[in-house]
């Protein structure tokens, strides 16, 4: 695809977000040689650098850089003379006009053509305010170029908020403008989800009620919220996994086939599926929603505190560090088979898989054994770490007789020589640079998949008998998330880190 001249305007420049993960994502294109030829970064935000200055910290000094193999001194030499650096207050509107001076004088420079990328990766509270200040200076696509806005998460705090997001965007920029950023639909395997159902004859066809029991979706954190906690107190597992990440998940897995691979059919169909979650009752909430918290713990004979301890944290705090939840998809496909999702912090393992479980035979012409007689097809389809796919099924044990045992048949990303995965930032931001929103969230299906989580944000806040259960950090999670798997001998699959091995 083609990819015009132009520059990538940072708003928290200065911030955490920028230097470990936006700075290396575009190292990496233009190590990869995927800039154009006329480009820049400009960090935007309130602290006073030179542009050498910024240099040295986000390029020289970045941490985050020194182990590629690429961070050669004349790589990062050439790179830096792309990053430059304006100090602007963005909730002075005054000050725009200094940056749209230096943007100006830049585009002079480096004939970045008048198209600009503002990625906004500030506090979520000035997103409105940045875009406001963007339009009011014409820098909102309006002059000869054109703008795109990339929006970090969190998007919104509750469906009234992100309601209110979207329409104060949509003041200044068109939805075509707006790319709501969620990494995890840069991630290879995710996309990988979209091809192995729709590219291959054999899974399609089995995708549905007929053939499917249950889908099951854990992303499991080993951390506690390190250093987090005073962000993650006001925000909790719910809004930082499950409404966006998970939700994203669950859409590419339960989506119809869409019209053609672009970013509008494909985006439309996992907008539909959004809008046919079941919605929940109050008494739904109490029995298909669980929501715990760590508690301190000893892990492999190391003390590991509690979530309250946590620095940031409030000491009578209830927000939930690990929900699980089932839920049904009403509509053709999906009618009546179980969803369960669940997250954590502090479990015993880092992993993100989606599970699709089979249904067992009709007639079990081998089941001699009680506890084979549940024993199903299962596809794993593992995020992160050790991507790659898994398929379970039943072979004879060699011998007399029929006994059986399941096996796995794999493939694995790590398995591919010589094929470079992309970090998930750097495709998403290459994506942009070439004007494709396909693997963006669209405004609708954000407000959808909040409408779906606002009530058990209400639920929680208002009725005090909802439980918060504790698990002892380093499990996984509370017990009573077990009961919400429906069937006999049914239960979550307890992955370890390596995809082949599960049972821990
Ligand atoms: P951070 O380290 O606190 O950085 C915030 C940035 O915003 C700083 O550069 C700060 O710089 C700037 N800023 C604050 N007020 C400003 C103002 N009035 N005008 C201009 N700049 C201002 O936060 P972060 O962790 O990088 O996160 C940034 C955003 O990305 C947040 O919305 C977060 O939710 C999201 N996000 C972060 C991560 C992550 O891993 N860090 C992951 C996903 C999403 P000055 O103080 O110099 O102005």
């Amino acid at each position: 695809k083609k990819t015009d001249n132009q520059a990538l305007v940072i708003f928290g420049a200065s911030g955490d977000l920028t230097e470990r993960k936006l700075i290396p994502a575009v190292f990496n294109l233009f190590c990869g040689g995927f800039l154009p030829e006329s480009y820049a970064v400009i960090g935007v935000s309130r602290s006073e650098f030179t542009d050498e200055e910024y240099r040295i910290k986000v390029v020289f000094n970045n941490e985050h850089l020194k182990g590629k193999s690429t961070a050669t001194e004349e790589n990062l030499e050439r790179f830096a003379k792309l990053v430059f650096y304006q100090a602007v207050d963005t909730k002075n509107i005054e000050t725009y006009g200094q940056l749209k001076n230096r943007l100006e004088q830049l585009d002079q420079e480096i004939t970045t053509k008048n198209n600009y990328i503002f990625y906004l990766a500030t506090p979520p509270s000035l997103y409105q305010t940045i875009a406001n200040g963007l339009a009011e200076n014409g820098l909102n696509g309006n002059t000869d170029g054109w703008s795109r806005l990339i929006v970090e998460k969190p998007f919104g705090y509750d469906l009234e908020s992100a309601k209110a997001l979207n329409k104060g965007l949509l003041c200044s920029f068109s939805e075509e403008q707006i790319y709501r950023i969620d990494h995890y639909l840069g991630k290879e395997t995710v996309q990988n989800m979209f091809v192995t159902r729709f590219a291959n004859s054999i899974f399609e066809p089995l995708w549905n009620r007929n053939y499917i029991h249950r889908i099951e979706i854990t992303a499991a954190e080993h951390v506690g919220v390190e250093k987090r906690g005073g962000y993650y107190d006001s925000s909790g597992a719910l809004r930082d996994m499950i409404q966006n990440h998970l939700f994203q998940l669950v859409a590419l897995v339960a989506m119809e086939p869409p019209v053609r691979p672009d970013a509008e059919s494909i985006r439309n169909e996992k907008l539909k599926v959004f809008q046919s979650l079941r919605a929940y009752t109050d008494q739904d909430i109490k029995e298909n929603v669980i929501r715990g918290q760590y508690l301190n713990s000893t892990v492999r004979g190391e003390a590991v505190k509690g979530y309250r301890e946590e620095e940031g944290v409030q000491d009578q705090s209830k927000t939930e560090t690990y929900v699980a939840m089932k839920f049904f998809i009403d509509n053709w496909r999906w009618a009546d088979v179980p969803f369960y999702i669940r997250t954590g912090k502090s479990m015993p393992t880092r992993v993100t898989e989606v599970v699709i479980h089979f249904k067992p035979n009709h007639h079990h012409l081998f089941a001699h054994d009680s506890s084979l007689s549940n024993q199903q097809n299962v596809l794993v389809i593992r995020i992160q770490p050790n991507e790659g796919i898994l398929l379970k099924f039943d072979m004879k044990i060699p011998g007399a007789g029929f006994n059986t045992e399941q096996v796995n048949m794999d493939f694995k990303y790590d398995e591919l020589s010589n094929v470079y995965v992309p970090d998930a930032y750097e495709r998403l931001i290459l994506d942009c640079m070439q004007g494709d929103a396909t693997l963006y969230a669209r405004g609708d299906s954000t407000e959808a998949a909040w409408e779906f989580i606002d009530p058990i944000l209400k639920a929680w806040e208002n009725d005090e008998s909802i439980p918060v259960y504790g698990y002892p950090a380093g499990t996984w999670g509370p017990e009573n998330a077990d009961n919400l798997i429906d069937g006999e001998n049914m239960n979550w699959r307890y992955p370890c880190s390596n995809l082949t091995d599960d049972g821990n």
